[in-house]
């Protein structure tokens, strides 16, 4: 509370009530200025009540720190303002010379400090100053204390105003920081705008980001603004050590308000005097820092701070998005070039399977027309071990001669010719069954048929169609234990037919089932192989069932069995007949 005696004389008493009253009737009328124009105001009309050299205004954190509107104020200095926060109570002060000879003010000779308090809080502190001795009487303090209470609402309220105005233009900075810096996902174009966007919003001397390389705890400029850049070359701090490495290694802003009153400060441009640094902060991580800088000391306020804080963390996730982008980039471009590589390899396997295929089928021809000429015993007759060896020549050489019409058939673009006519599909995979009876018969294997009674047709050729179940049975029995039993199934499933071939033998792994329908493609293609084949049975069984505008695919755990599924779409003749009569 503040207390002032009122004059014992009712005349007096009067006077100043009305003095009172016109001052706060002209202080209301500043009830919407900003805090600037509201010193310019209170200057004017306190001057008409009261005569002073100067005004000044204090607001008080909350904290209890006065911290000085304009730049009069600081010429009293800090110490007279506190007290009068600490007490609550008016200082009136005739003699301020004597009483503060540190003061640099060496004009002023009176002070009158007003404590503004609104509601129960002290919001600041207003002042005059004279340059004559005992400027301000009883009276004076006593006109300033009527009107102190209107006045801190006014304060407070201009106070408020300058807030939110603040605020609205650090949201409205960093929206657009947020904006620019996240108009591109080049690192060097983020970089870039980080900090020359800074040193345009922050108006401070330099910008600079120094990035921590984690290998060898380095920092390093990657990218600065408005520093010369013999400085930005000489730039090279370990963790810890000056301003930037301690900020990386502690996480925490450091502000140097004048670098020549710093002690150790490592100046790498000597004419830096304030440097305000802050960490770039990634999910706890730190990956460098973020600096402004001025030739002036004293060139940063806390707004200053925070902003460049929010900046930095806006600017550390831009960052990592451009570094994880050009990762993403780099990692594309490699595997464009491995499938390039890919695709070239191709090209020159299928090249050279068609050159080495079409090379093979002349002499093979010869091979075949020259074994049939002897089994026919046209140069002579045969023992039976000769008949015996060249039956097995003849074997080999079919099976040479089919592989060789198969790789060119694989090789030619587009679905394979074929007849379409009514083909009965149980026929078809009987005939196959038959055909393989006698391998599996070897390998110890049984062979159980399950058709339905009625004969489902589907359009097309039953010599390619028994070539796929040919396939299908081959690596069923190829691929069994010996002793294992293979199930056929043919169902109509909505407008199919269905046929089915299962086995209990190896099976084939979930991520090997779509590709061993690529031409070539074995699972464990490497040389160590148990198995025979050159992979490309299902290759040409994919080829001819989608040319029958089917589909084939495969159900499989390995270590229990596989089941291979074909499904064409089932032919229904129409109805002959009718009524006669
Ligand atoms: P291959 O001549 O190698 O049999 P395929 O194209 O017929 O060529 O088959 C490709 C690969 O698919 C085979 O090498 C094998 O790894 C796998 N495979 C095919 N059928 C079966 C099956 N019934 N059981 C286990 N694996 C199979």
């Amino acid at each position: 509370m503040n207390f002032v005696s009122l004059p014992c004389d009712p005349a007096q008493e009067t006077a100043l009530h009305s003095r009172a009253l016109t001052l706060l009737d002209a202080v209301a009328t500043a009830a919407t200025l900003s805090l600037q124009e509201l010193l310019e105001h209170l200057t004017q009309t306190i001057r008409k009540e009261i005569a002073f050299d100067r005004l000044m205004l204090w607001l008080v954190d909350e904290d209890k720190t006065p911290r000085p509107i304009g730049d009069s104020a600081t010429c009293i200095g800090d110490e007279p303002v506190r007290r009068v926060v600490a007490n609550g109570s008016p200082l009136n002060v005739g003699n301020w010379a004597q009483d503060h000879r540190s003061d640099t003010c060496t004009s002023i000779r009176s002070v009158l400090l007003i404590p503004l308090q609104s509601g129960a809080r002290l919001i600041g502190v207003l002042g005059l100053s004279s340059a004559r001795r005992d400027a301000f009487s009883a009276d004076d303090e006593y006109v300033l204390l009527t009107v102190a209470r209107p006045l801190a609402a006014i304060v407070e309220n201009a106070r408020l105003h300058q807030e939110t105005a603040r605020r609205l233009a650090e949201m409205t900075t960093l929206y657009e920081l947020a904006q620019r810096m996240n108009s591109s996902l080049d690192l060097q174009d983020v970089l870039r705008t980080i900090v020359v966007s800074l040193k345009e919003t922050l108006k401070c001397r330099g910008c600079s980001i120094a990035l921590l390389d984690p290998a060898n705890e380095v920092l390093e400029i990657a990218m600065a603004a408005g520093l010369d850049p013999k400085w930005e070359r000489r730039f090279r701090l370990r963790l810890g050590e000056g301003i930037a490495g301690r900020v990386a290694l502690e996480g925490k802003p450091i502000y140097v308000p004048d670098t020549l009153a710093w002690q150790g400060f490592i100046f790498f441009d000597p004419s830096v005097r304030s440097l305000l640094t802050v960490p770039l902060v990634l999910q706890q991580r730190i990956i460098g820092t973020l600096s402004i800088d001025s030739d002036r000391p004293n060139a940063f306020t806390r707004d200053d701070e925070r902003l460049l804080t929010i900046a930095a963390t806006q600017a550390a996730a831009a960052i990592e998005n451009a570094r994880l982008f050009s990762g993403l980039e780099q990692q594309v471009r490699n595997l464009a070039e491995a499938y390039a590589d890919l695709k070239k390899t191709e090209r020159l396997r299928d090249e050279f399977v068609q050159n080495v295929s079409h090379e093979l089928r002349i002499p093979l021809t010869f091979i075949r027309s020259y074994v049939e000429l002897l089994l026919e015993e046209y140069p002579g007759p045969l023992t039976t071990e000769q008949r015996k060896y060249l039956n097995i020549v003849a074997e080999k050489t079919n099976a040479v001669s089919r592989l060789v019409n198969d790789i060119m058939e694989l090789q030619q673009a587009g679905s394979p010719l074929i007849k379409r006519v009514p083909v009965s599909l149980s026929d078809v995979v009987h005939k196959a069954v038959e055909g393989c009876a006698a391998a599996a018969a070897q390998a110890g294997l049984t062979i159980v048929e399950q058709f339905p009674e009625e004969r489902l047709l589907v359009m097309g050729d039953e010599h390619r169609l028994t070539q796929v179940f040919d396939n299908l049975l081959g690596n069923a029995i190829k691929f069994s234990p010996n002793g294992g039993q293979i199930v056929v199934r043919i169902e109509s499933v909505r407008s199919a037919v269905r046929a089915s071939v299962s086995d209990q033998g190896i099976g084939i792994p979930k991520e090997e089932q779509k590709r061993i329908f690529d031409r070539f493609y074995q699972v464990d293609g490497s040389g160590g192989r148990r198995f025979g084949g050159s992979g490309l049975g299902l290759a040409i069984v994919k080829n001819i069932v989608e040319a029958h505008g089917g589909e084939v695919w495969v159900e499989s755990e390995p270590g229990k069995g596989s089941t291979f599924y074909v499904s064409i779409p089932q032919y229904r003749p129409p109805r002959t007949g009718g009524i006669t009569g």
